[in-house]
């Protein structure tokens, strides 16, 4: 089963990277912050460079949060 990605939106700096690197997984909703479209429109490795490059590191598995 695929892993669940969460976003932890206060921390989020609408820099719009994880969107448009990989806009299968990411978007920016109404407020600018990024959201999670679809947990499995990438391979997860390609989905943990979002997570390591992150500027507000604010991108996070579901599984490990918390
Ligand atoms: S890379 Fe991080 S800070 Fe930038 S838009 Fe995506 S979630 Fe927000």
């Amino acid at each position: 089963m695929a892993r669940e990605i969460y976003i932890d939106r206060d921390e989020c700096t609408s820099c719009v990277q994880c969107a448009d690197n990989l806009p299968e997984v990411f978007a920016m909703d109404d407020e600018d912050i990024a959201t999670v479209i679809d947990h499995e429109g990438a391979a997860e490795d390609a989905v943990q460079e979002e997570i390591d490059t992150c500027p507000g590191e604010c991108i996070h598995w579901k599984d490990e949060a918390g």
